[in-house]
């Protein structure tokens, strides 16, 4: 990994989603609510309160903070699960499974902070959708390890120089909150009658 400040957990999800997202929220620092983003800040409101306990033979603890000094990376956790020996991460997230992966890296990378906080092998986590209040499983695999080692490393240049992506217009600008700040039909006419100049 690069000589770099630690970068949130949350921008990997972000950079997944769309770079020039991610460039807008963390080197712009512009952020505007919508309906989404409003119910995805109250959910994790109300999970976001340190506790420690059981619930059956399974134990929890919520909103501790994960960090790793090898990925250079640190974010809060919704919650940490310990059942039958197995440690694992679960993220909580607004809506229903989407069509991307983008949640799934973020629990990737909160699994490589815990294994390198505990010494022990993180080999699943979930993503929990609170509209289908369903725990959608999260195999760590060394595809999945890889994949999300390549986004921190994206992101980190991304922090570290500043460049902005363009914005690319697609399905996913659909339920964006910043469609209306980075107008991705006109960056995309802009650069297509550039390109034909
Ligand atoms: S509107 Fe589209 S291109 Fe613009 S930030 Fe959102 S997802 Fe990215």
């Amino acid at each position: 990994m690069k000589d770099t400040e630690y970068i949130p957990i949350a921008s990997l999800n972000q950079y997944s989603y769309c770079p020039h997202r991610c460039w807008r929220m963390f080197c712009a620092v512009e952020f505007v609510d919508n309906q989404y983003t409003i119910e995805g800040t109250s959910l994790h409101d109300r999970v976001h309160s340190f506790s420690v306990g059981n619930r059956e033979d399974t134990w929890q603890v919520r909103a501790i903070w994960l960090k790793s000094e090898e990925y250079k990376l640190i974010g809060k956790s919704d919650l940490v699960e310990l059942d039958s020996g197995e440690l694992y991460p679960v993220e909580y997230k607004r809506g229903k499974k989407g069509e991307w992966d983008n949640d799934e890296l973020q629990v990737v990378a909160q699994a490589l902070c815990l294994e390198e906080m505990t010494g022990k092998k993180v080999s699943c986590g979930y993503v929990y959708y609170a509209q289908s209040h369903q725990r959608q499983l999260v195999e760590i695999t060394p595809e999945l390890k890889q994949s999300a080692i390549a986004t921190i490393e994206s992101v980190q240049t991304l922090l570290q120089t500043g460049i902005m992506p363009k914005p690319l217009y697609s399905k996913r600008c659909k339920g964006c909150s910043l469609y209306s700040q980075c107008l991705p039909k006109a960056a995309d006419k802009v650069g297509r009658y550039q390109e034909a100049s």
